[in-house]
């Protein structure tokens, strides 16, 4: 038979040298769901979710707040109350992140020394979820400019699509590519390239809104996804990221490079696959070069 919560509660507060051994077993018995139950999952969020299920059994509390700003992570489940129970968690040196547990009345102390003691269970699971998680943004993210990379796009695009069909919202691609690229390499060498690449990756960042995201398609070209953009919101981005390159030079190692780029433009229409945007994004691409680079061009659907 499962013994009452408060006796389990007592005996997690009392420690394992203390109290009856029921209690001191019970507990044992409460801490190993805990653990169990944190290992079904690597995604922070659901641990997040099973951890407050699992400690609101012992503490009834209204909301957590979870953040780690090295992964740029945030998880809020439940309602922020007025009181506010929270810790920075470590394993030895490394920071895990900040945890909160939110609710109306205050915690006593002896519910925050449950709580410190059924923390240490998170401690593993979270780890681990932290490193999964980094290893996935890595594995999306370009090493060489810092940007999302062609295996993000090829999910995004799909979810981007989606997302915008269902709220019948529009959507706009952007194909960016630098002019002339072969000749920089050609005169100051790959390392300098390189570093312009960088710096072309950093502009087009600069200039998108905070809602937008940035790829890097490959070689030196990249492209932009725009939600809730129209036509002329989407051509006046693009020309926004040309002329702010046009007029800002990159500074390498010493030198100076006045860099331009081509811009080709595309708004999703019903019958689009992400196949069928990008080929019309990259005519235009191939538009704004014929008609003689540093320059935006946009082919509409039915045109
Ligand atoms: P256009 O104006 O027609 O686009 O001319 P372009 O010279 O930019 O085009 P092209 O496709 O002929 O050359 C692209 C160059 O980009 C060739 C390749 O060496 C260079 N490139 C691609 N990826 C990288 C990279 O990661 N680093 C460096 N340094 N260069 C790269
Ligand atoms: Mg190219
Ligand atoms: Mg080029």
């Amino acid at each position: 038979m499962s013994k009452p919560l408060h006796d389990i509660a007592q005996a997690l507060a009392d420690g394992p040298a203390v109290g009856c051994p029921e209690r001191q077993e019970a507990a044992a018995y409460q801490t190993l769901e805990i653990v169990r139950c944190l290992q079904t999952s690597l995604d922070p969020m659901r641990l997040m979710e099973l951890f407050s299920q699992e400690v609101g059994n012992l503490i009834p509390h209204q909301g957590i707040r979870y953040r780690n700003d090295d992964l740029d992570l945030e998880v809020r489940l439940g309602t922020q109350s007025r009181h506010s129970c929270s810790y920075k968690l470590h394993l030895g040196d490394e920071p895990l992140g900040k945890l909160s547990f939110r609710r109306n009345e205050k915690f006593s102390e002896r519910e925050t020394e449950i709580l410190e003691r059924l923390l240490c269970n998170l401690l593993y699971p979270l780890r681990n979820a932290l490193l999964y998680q980094d290893a996935l943004q890595l594995a999306q993210k370009d090493p060489l400019t810092g940007v999302s990379n062609r295996a993000a796009l090829d999910e995004m695009l799909h979810r981007e699509l989606s997302h915008a069909r269902r709220r019948q919202a529009d959507c706009a691609m952007l194909v960016l590519d630098i002019d002339h690229f072969k000749a920089i390499n050609d005169r100051y060498g790959h390392i300098i390239g390189d570093c312009a690449l960088k710096a072309i990756a950093q502009q087009t960042d600069l200039c998108k809104r905070d809602g937008d995201l940035l790829f890097r398609y490959g070689g030196e070209e990249f492209i932009v996804l725009m939600r809730d953009t129209d036509r002329e919101g989407a051509l006046l981005l693009a020309e926004r990221i040309r002329s702010h390159i046009a007029e800002t030079p990159c500074r390498c190692s010493g030198a100076e490079l006045a860099m331009s780029v081509s811009i080709g433009v595309s708004m999703l229409a019903d019958s689009d696959t992400p196949e069928s945007l990008f080929a019309r994004a990259d005519q235009a691409l191939y538009q704004a070069k014929d008609n003689g680079r540093n320059q935006v061009c946009v082919i509409d659907p039915q045109a």
